[in-house]
């Protein structure tokens, strides 16, 4: 006899766990809260769509945040599979200049999560909608929407992170987790703006401008790629990758310094020998040999002292390890992804929660942290293939 298998959640974790579980032992139902499947998917599609990054798998491995919980997850469906399973449904992909894997170009979002939904029907995965999981009821039975009670062998939740609320994802199951005594943690905006209060005068001039080919490092991590100056600070990929730091920092001190590199490209003594040779004005220099954007320029100028700007080792120096300091984080719900959320010392190595059995957590709504860039998705997918392997084999 099938056992009853209930997936709480059809998000991106929701429903890769779906696609790999063997129906032949299993009658899988996913359960979710909202009218349709993989809204936060979707809204991933709505920037460039990146599902995963086709970095050579160790060095892949470390941009998760605590280092190695992937490990098996990944060992066991890595990006290159996810391209070839991706394939085998219909959906090719590309990697971008950046190293990043988005679906083949014309391919829509919607069109990637039709191919998914396709392929979970043809296996006879069951969908419920509008089932919002509120409790747990007697014997660890499943309660929805307050009053409605379902009974399943095992149950995998995959609710996803705290951002975004408008997909469903709302973080609101937090005190039904603690109230059964499994352990969370606040929700804390990740992949996120970060607030600085820049001068006035500065950011009337370049409020939206981008700070391309840049790196920003915090202790000794250090993160290449672009930024964009906001009202409220700066956001960007050269910046994301330092959430864990910044987060952890934050907790500490009420401020963090960054440091950004405006010329990774150039040592710091070959700068000075650049400055130093130049016979222009120093605005003229680094502008059209140091080749700084006007941004770059203005914001070490509003910094800088006349006599500062005119030390060409001390501008070189600033050149190279700009302080940025950071005051605060982007509010929960618009960061692209969240830390906190169900404590990993509340699961097991197969994502079981130690406090109930036979039920799982997956995904986003487990306390961990990547960068964007395809690294979320991979996350998630892993995390639900793995674990449909495991349950496969019980
Ligand atoms: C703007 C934006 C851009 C992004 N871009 C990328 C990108 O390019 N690459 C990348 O790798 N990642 C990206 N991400 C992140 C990525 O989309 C998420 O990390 C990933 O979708 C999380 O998957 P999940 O299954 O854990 O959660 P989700 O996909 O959020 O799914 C969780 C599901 O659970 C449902 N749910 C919640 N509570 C309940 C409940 N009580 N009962 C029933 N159902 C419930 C929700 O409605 C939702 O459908 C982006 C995110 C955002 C917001």
């Amino acid at each position: 006899m099938r056992r009853e298998l209930a997936i709480i959640g059809g998000g991106t974790a929701g429903l890769f766990l779906a696609a790999f579980l063997n129906t032949d032992i299993y009658n899988v139902t996913i359960y979710e809260k909202k009218a349709s499947l993989g809204r936060k998917f979707l809204v991933a599609g709505d920037g460039g769509f990146n599902l995963t990054h086709s970095e050579e798998l160790s060095s892949f491995k470390s941009k998760y945040t605590p280092s190695s919980f992937l490990d098996i997850a990944l060992d066991h469906f890595s990006n290159t599979d996810l391209i070839e399973w991706l394939l085998g449904i219909g959906i090719p992909t590309f990697i971008g200049s950046s190293g990043k894997v988005f679906p083949e170009k014309g391919i829509k979002p919607i069109e990637v999560l039709k191919c998914i939904e396709a392929y979970l029907i043809k296996k006879n995965v069951k969908f419920k909608f509008n089932k919002t999981f509120s409790d747990w009821g007697e014997e660890n039975s499943l309660e929805f929407n307050s009053n409605e009670f379902i009974k399943a062998d095992y149950t995998v939740f995959a609710l996803g992170g705290g951002s975004w609320k408008v997909t469903g994802s709302d973080g609101s199951w937090l005190d039904v987790f603690n109230k059964k005594g499994v352990s969370t943690l606040p929700f804390k905006s990740s992949n996120c703006a970060f607030r600085i209060k820049w001068p006035e005068k500065f950011i009337q001039n370049n409020e939206g401008k981008p700070l391309k080919n840049i790196s920003i490092s915090l202790q000794n991590k250090v993160q290449k790629g672009e930024a964009v100056i906001t009202k409220f600070g700066i956001e960007g990929n050269a910046i994301y990758g330092l959430s864990p730091e910044i987060q952890e920092a934050l907790v500490i001190e009420n401020q963090v310094v960054v440091y950004a590199d405006f010329k990774p490209t150039l040592s710091l003594s070959t700068l000075i020998e650049k400055l130093s040779l130049s016979r222009s004005k120093t605005t003229i220099t680094l502008k059209e040999k140091i080749k700084l954007s006007r941004t770059v320029i203005e914001i070490i100028k509003v910094t800088l002292t006349k006599e500062e700007f005119l030390d060409v080792e001390v501008l070189a120096k600033f050149i190279k390890k700009f302080p940025l300091t950071i005051i605060d984080l982007a509010p929960v719900d618009e960061a692209i992804s969240t830390s906190g959320g169900i404590n990993l010392n509340a699961v097991d190595s197969n994502f079981e929660l130690k406090k109930v059995k036979n039920n799982f957590c997956i995904g986003e709504m487990l306390d961990w942290n990547a960068p964007t860039g395809g690294y979320l998705i991979q996350a998630c997918v892993s995390k639900g293939v793995y674990l449909a392997h495991q349950l496969n084999n019980k």
